[in-house]
């Protein structure tokens, strides 16, 4: 039986192993955290979202960005200091506006497909990730973000997806929670929720009974090419370098790189080039401690498209605000005037629920310029990738398995 290493034990790297298992081979999974879904598949927006598939290469992007460059309370933070990374990134950004239409319909359809998989999965598996198939409502307060999101919709809906208009009446009869007016919003019913963390240790979970082997505390590093496959070496994450035990390895027949944004260090050493910049967003994890907050909550989730904000219903007791786009490099600080705007945007819309119990969290999204993720084979025979996932992970990443399985499949046969 062949044998794969999956690097990475986010929602990529663990519904790629199942997917490997699956397919008849012998699966390791390695991580440097001591369980899974502890980076970037922690507190996500937790919307399995087709209706967000819009790609951001757009000029109003641009412009947005520019316009915000300067407010620290802004949606989209450019950290102005100079790095090549950031700037050559930013300008193969720019270069993708061209591939704008195509890669939203492409992206809407893969959503669409992977969302079956997902919920595929969970069944198989009886995963309790409190799913909520209550539809994800679009919210505009003017003409020209309503306009433009009608425009989308077409888009949208050439990559398969019913998603339709509603008007302010509408709006509050499918969340009666939500304040404000609003000019209009698209309502997509077929778009669900749920708990990225959850899921992901559950699949873990189903994974290990399956036979997958996990290594965690693994800091992984580095992976070179023999005459007959690929070495993994590793080293324990929590030793202190003066007392470290020697380096460990493990010869496999092939590799997938899933370790979101340490996927493109991953990549540069084994001659390819996967330009993923680590794209912040935060979230804060509302705990509905009393009846009144848990009736002033939404069930329905929410996407306010002008404050780039989305929210999930996580169970009874806890709601989940999410959003925000900083380019700060690695740095995974928690600033308390990006963790602001959250907890204002939540008393204003929903004022009777309390925000005095709080978790506020920060990821980094593993963003391609393109917007689209990495998928499929490397230079080198037995690399392949299943990364850069950006702001849909959670939304891709069962379908992303069963096409980087599929692929795997066709060069290296299980048996
Ligand atoms: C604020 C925010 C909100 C979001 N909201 C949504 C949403 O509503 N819907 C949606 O679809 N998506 C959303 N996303 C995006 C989604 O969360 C990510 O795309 C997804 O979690 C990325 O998963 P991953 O497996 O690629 O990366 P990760 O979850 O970061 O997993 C990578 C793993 O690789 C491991 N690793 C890295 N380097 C090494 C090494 N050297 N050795 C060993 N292990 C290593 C890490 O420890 C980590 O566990 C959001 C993201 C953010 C930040």
């Amino acid at each position: 039986m062949r044998h794969i290493a999956v690097i990475g034990a986010g929602i990529t790297g663990v519904t790629t192993a199942y997917a490997l298992r699956d397919q008849g081979y012998e699966v390791t999974v390695f991580d440097r955290h001591r369980y899974a879904a502890m980076e970037t598949s922690f507190a996500n927006g937790g919307q399995l979202s087709a209706s967000n598939a819009e790609v951001w290469n757009h000029w109003t992007t641009i412009l947005k960005g520019v316009k915000w460059m300067f407010r620290r309370d802004a949606p989209l933070l450019m950290n102005p200091a100079p790095s090549w990374h950031k700037y050559s990134w930013a300008a193969e950004f720019v270069r993708h506006i061209a591939d704008y239409r195509a890669n939203t319909i492409a992206t809407a359809r893969l959503a669409i497909k992977a969302r079956e998989c997902l919920f595929a999965l969970a069944a198989r598996e009886n995963i309790a990730f409190d799913h909520q198939t209550r539809g994800i409502l679009h919210i505009y307060r003017n003409r020209t973000g309503f306009a433009h999101a009608a425009r989308v919709n077409a888009l949208l809906a050439e990559g398969g997806l019913d998603r339709r208009p509603v008007t302010p009446d509408e709006i509050r009869t499918i969340e009666p929670a939500l304040a404000e007016d609003y000019h209009g919003g698209f309502f997509t019913p077929s778009d669900s929720t749920g708990d990225i963390h959850k899921f992901t240790r559950g699949l873990a979970d189903a994974c290990e009974r399956r036979g997958v082997r996990f290594v965690f505390d693994a800091a992984v590093g580095p992976i070179r090419h023999t005459a007959t496959g690929v070495e993994i070496g590793w080293s324990d994450g929590r030793a202190k370098s003066d007392r470290a035990p020697p380096p460990e390895t493990l010869a496999v027949d092939g590799v997938v790189i899933c370790a979101g944004v340490a996927s493109r260090a991953f990549a540069a050493t084994l001659g390819d080039r996967v330009n993923i910049y680590p794209v912040k967003g935060y979230s804060i994890t509302v705990h509905l401690d009393d009846d009144e907050s848990r009736q002033a909550a939404p069930w329905v989730s929410i996407l306010d498209d002008d404050a780039k904000i989305v929210t999930s219903r996580l169970g009874a007791d806890r709601f989940r605000v999410a959003g925000t786009a900083e380019f700060n490099g690695l740095n995974r600080d928690i600033r308390a005037d990006r963790i602001a705007p959250l907890i204002d945007w939540s008393r204003r819309l929903f004022p009777a629920m309390s925000t005095e119990r709080v978790t506020p969290w920060s990821g980094l999204r593993p963003m391609m310029p393109n917007m689209m993720p990495r998928i499929g084979a490397g230079r080198k025979p037995g690399i392949f990738y299943n990364t850069g996932h950006g702001h849909l992970g959670w939304t891709l990443a069962a379908g992303t398995a069963e096409i980087v399985a599929a692929q795997i499949r066709a060069t290296l046969p299980p048996v």
